[in-house]
């Protein structure tokens, strides 16, 4: 088994081995460059014919100079530096990074749908108004909920939504003094009831509380029960309940926050509905309410007459648009793909096969690991790095040291409430033979903590940069190459 592993780990140093992570910039040689075609010369007079000579270039553009094949290796091997849910297990707690299939993206790009422009008569759109309107039928379905907006283009975006709506609904009754959201701190569990059973104080609920925002499970993979309870104490008080649905991965066709009492919801499709989102690209959070929030929802909406599907932007109570048009019709089209591919059943399955693999992984490394919160978990477990913390070794190190053996590392010490927390969400697409796999690496680690805590405090020892100051390279990032610069004007 061991030596598996130091195969593995050999493979990944020669990977790297020989890739050099020069800047183009730095391997730029004068004179050196791709052959280019001559012009023909009455294209060259066009195209001057059709550019102001103010703005015409007085000097030659500061570009690195390389042969073809040099700039070919040059971004193919940067390509191969990216890590993602297609290279290898990526076990991220809080953020379902699930496998995407492609089928989404063969949609999504089909010609048809990526030439549409959101001018176009209602009559010539009837294709892509009939999606939107039975994806939002499908998010209805799957969360109990009266109605959705597909504008938001994140899940961050959704809850400011939210918001907006709460106010507008207490603007609206002519209840103005409620300024109070509850949120509960991640960093103190999830809700006045976890606040309470942690020893924290319960903040009362009275007639300033505006909502109550929750999410259901919660951090550590747990879920609220007495979130019924809860809803009844928050609606009687006058206050609305708010659902953090970035979660609902574990949910689909188990329990619905509708049923549970909540009046607005925000889903992230591109979680949950699997569509690419490690990079920081386009997202849709889709923000659902119950019937008597309805008409402060974004305009438009898409409504069916007859046989027509019909864009709705007579919402005079609108909070206004959070989203140009329609929100980001591309992640809608995969998240819809996603659904009528699986169909009912199939997205039932889903939940039920991410909650057995986050059990049948939070068991195996039990024992190994601490795992404060040892009930049965929803999505994903926090496990602790307790134990190998007397070896001098932390949580980080653990997840640097998964590195080296081609694993994405989980998240790090959140939720705060648990000391040197690994948080991991294996998600339902990943095999029995990955999380076997995972669980040996982590015993292996856990081994290596005890005999040889240096291995793990030098870790990665694979990967062409160590341990960046990542605290820097946030707030000091240098984006320009300035000695190619200097050298060049
Ligand atoms: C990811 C996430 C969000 C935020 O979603 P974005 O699309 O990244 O803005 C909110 N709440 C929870 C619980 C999440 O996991």
């Amino acid at each position: 088994m061991i030596t598996n592993l130091e195969k593995k780990e050999k493979v990944m140093e020669k990977q790297t081995a020989g890739k050099s992570s020069q800047l183009i910039f730095e391997k730029s040689k004068p004179g050196k460059r791709v052959y280019l075609t001559p012009k023909i010369k009455t294209e060259q007079a066009e195209m001057r014919r059709w550019i102001p000579s103010v703005l015409e270039r007085k000097k030659e553009p500061l570009l690195p100079e390389l042969s073809e094949p040099e700039v070919v290796r040059h971004f193919l091997n940067l390509s191969q530096k990216n890590y993602s849910v297609d290279t290898n297990f990526y076990p991220l707690g809080s953020c379902t990074m699930k496998y995407n299939p492609k089928i989404n993206e063969d949609i999504a790009a089909h010609p048809k749908f990526v030439h549409l422009h959101p001018y176009q008569p209602e009559e010539s759109v009837q294709g892509i108004l009939r999606i939107f309107y039975e994806l939002e039928q499908w998010l209805l379905a799957l969360t109990g909920m009266d109605r959705f907006s597909l504008q938001p283009a994140a899940g961050a975006q959704g809850e400011l939504l939210g918001m907006m709506i709460a106010r507008a609904f207490h603007r609206a009754n002519n209840d103005t003094k409620r300024r109070k959201v509850i949120v509960p701190d991640s960093s103190h569990g999830t809700n006045p009831a976890s606040a309470a059973l942690y020893g924290f104080e319960v903040v009362t609920i009275n007639d300033e509380t505006a909502c109550l925002m929750l999410t259901n499970p919660n951090t550590l993979g747990l879920f609220e029960d007495e979130i019924l309870e809860i809803q009844k104490m928050l609606h009687q008080k006058g206050s609305l309940l708010y659902y953090d649905g970035a979660n609902m991965n574990a949910l689909l066709g188990v329990a619905r926050p509708g049923d549970m009492g909540f009046d607005i919801v925000h889903l992230n499709l591109h979680k949950t509905f699997s569509t690419p989102h490690g990079g920081g690209g386009p997202g849709a959070g889709p923000v659902g309410v119950k019937k008597r929030l309805e008409k402060f929802l974004p305009a438009p909406l898409v409504d069916k007459k007859g046989d027509k599907y019909v864009l709705n932007g007579e919402l005079p109570d609108s909070v206004g648009k959070v989203k140009s048009f329609y929100g980001n019709s591309g992640i809608l089209l995969r998240a819809y793909t996603y659904m009528r591919k699986l169909g009912i059943d199939g997205l039932c399955q889903v939940s039920r096969d991410a909650i057995i693999n986050a059990n049948y992984l939070r068991k195996k490394l039990n024992g190994t690991f601490v795992i404060p919160y040892s009930e049965y978990c929803m999505h994903e477990f926090v496990a602790s790095a307790e134990a190998q913390n007397s070896f001098g070794v932390h949580a980080t190190d653990i997840a640097k040291r998964l590195l080296d053996f081609g694993f994405y590392a989980p998240t790090v010490y959140f939720p705060l409430i648990v000391k040197e927390a690994i948080m991991v969400e294996p998600t339902e697409t990943e095999s029995r033979e990955t999380l076997d796999y995972f669980a040996q690496v982590m015993e292996k680690i856990d081994k290596e903590a005890k005999e040889s805590p240096e291995t793990l405090k030098l870790a990665p020892h694979t990967l062409p940069v160590s341990r960046p100051d990542e605290v820097g390279a946030a707030r000091n990032p240098i984006l320009t190459y300035r000695d190619f610069i200097s050298q060049k004007s």
